[in-house]
């Protein structure tokens, strides 16, 4: 039977996004905001879940699978380093690009003392902002060698049921897939069949939770516009919030360059497998919450095998956040500008190195890039008043910028899939599947 022509996915999520925001609009014109908050944003939430409940069984599943098609560990261990130098690579490309347009624009300069006060008087209380403080001076009073210890968990069940744990699952996963090379291949082989028919089955259960993608994002775009601040703030940001963008614009130039220069790939055929995931990624706010979506499009679509699909989108989701930091140093910059707190090249250099690590260690949820930013500032001396003023001042554009900085995240994951796909000769051709290839066969 001659399957119908649909409309293509990113079409139908892009469809689902704009009426979403008008909805929302509408909504929030008609003081109907509990509405959307009762009936509409729970639907957003359980796409969401039914996301994360899948990221850390793929993340398993393909791993495994994707160390054993290696064969070789000494290749493996070459993988890994690669991935992570240009993981590396791009984020301090980020962050010079950043600090490059916040310097050149100036956008903290010249912003009135009264709107300063406003800002401040608005936020420093607010709850939320307080708690991204707290939250790093958490992390800033650990010792230097605790991501390390960090990265080995004790219990593989308590680390595997935990989202934010992804790096200690990987680090089992990892230990689990190198020994199993090194078993008798009788023993091996049906472990290896296992994960081979679970990693097939979650990738479908992708497809399947994608079905409902379009009216997912619907949801959760209408609820961000319910629960946005006062739009007149925002005015007072647009050339700070520009500036960042700018920025994010100038990354994706330098992705798009890479990829149809290294890999040879039309840049119509990289953004076309991509961008369900990008879509997703400004929907949701959250690059761990898209990885099963990312995984599933540089696989299928891109045509980067499993071997390195399993390992470098996982890993990139939770250390490569290349948009991340070229907010933080944009940020940065612009509340040091509009404090009047003088930076040298030194501090700036600070920056590059301190929004390297923070991009690392910033987790791949919603509004994770600001708590970092707190290290970030701390690090080049600003004094903790006018931290708290600063963190207020940006704090009204946090969600939009953090929308647009998860899709740089996740593009830049593929991306760097795509070169490490390609130095191993496992970049291929695309194999696309439907979700109900097999059904009644
Ligand atoms: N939301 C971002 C992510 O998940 C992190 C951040 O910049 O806040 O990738």
């Amino acid at each position: 039977m001659a399957k119908r022509k649909k409309l293509a996915l990113h079409w139908q999520i892009l469809i689902g996004m704009l009426t979403g925001v008008i909805f929302g609009l509408i909504m929030a014109n008609f003081g109907a905001k509990e509405f959307i908050l009762n009936w509409i944003a729970p639907i957003g939430k359980i796409f969401v879940n039914l996301l994360k409940l899948i990221a850390i069984p793929l993340i398993i599943a393909s791993l495994i699978k994707g160390i054993g098609e290696l064969k070789d560990i000494s290749k493996f261990s070459k993988m890994g380093g690669r991935t992570i130098l240009i993981y590396l690579s791009t984020t301090v490309i980020a962050i010079t690009i950043g600090l490059l347009v916040v310097n050149m624009l100036q956008p903290g300069n010249g912003i009135p003392k009264e709107t300063i006060a406003k800002m401040t008087e608005t936020f420093s209380q607010n709850e939320g902002l307080t708690k991204k403080i707290d939250e790093a001076h958490k992390q800033i009073e650990s010792r230097p060698l605790d991501f390390l210890v960090d990265m080995v968990p004790n219990n593989i069940f308590s680390a595997a049921s935990n989202n934010s744990s992804m790096l200690q699952v990987i680090f089992f996963v990892i230990l689990f897939g190198v020994c199993l090379l090194l078993v008798e291949p009788k023993k091996a082989e049906p472990v290896y069949n296992f994960f081979d028919g679970l990693n097939e089955v979650i990738l479908k259960m992708v497809d399947v939770i994608m079905l409902m993608a379009p009216f997912a994002v619907f949801a959760l775009l209408a609820n961000v516009i319910v629960t946005s601040d006062d739009p007149a703030l925002l005015v007072n940001l647009l050339k700070y919030a520009g500036t960042v963008l700018l920025g994010l614009a100038l990354m994706v130039g330098v992705y798009l360059l890479v990829v149809s220069l290294y890999t040879k790939k039309p840049i119509g055929f990289f953004l076309k497998g991509i961008s369900p995931a990008q879509l997703l990624a400004f929907s949701t706010s959250s690059s761990a919450a898209t990885l099963p979506v990312t995984m599933e499009r540089v696989e299928e679509h891109l045509g980067v095998e499993k071997e390195v699909t399993s390992f470098v989108c996982p890993v990139g989701a939770t250390i490569n956040m290349d948009g991340t930091s070229l907010y933080q140093a944009v940020a940065a910059v612009f509340i040091c500008q509009a404090l009047d707190f003088p930076l040298t090249l030194g501090a700036q250099l600070t920056i590059v190195l301190t929004a390297t690590l923070a991009s690392i260690g910033s987790a791949a949820v919603p509004g994770a890039g600001m708590v970092m930013l707190v290290i970030v500032l701390e690090s080049i001396g600003l004094p903790a008043e006018k931290l708290a003023i600063g963190l207020a001042l940006i704090f009204a554009v946090d969600r939009p910028l953090d929308m647009c900085r998860t899709v740089i995240n996740v593009t830049g994951d593929a991306t760097v899939a795509m070169i490490v796909g390609k130095s191993f000769g496992k970049l291929g051709n695309p194999q696309v599947k439907d979700w109900d290839d097999n059904y009644g066969k």
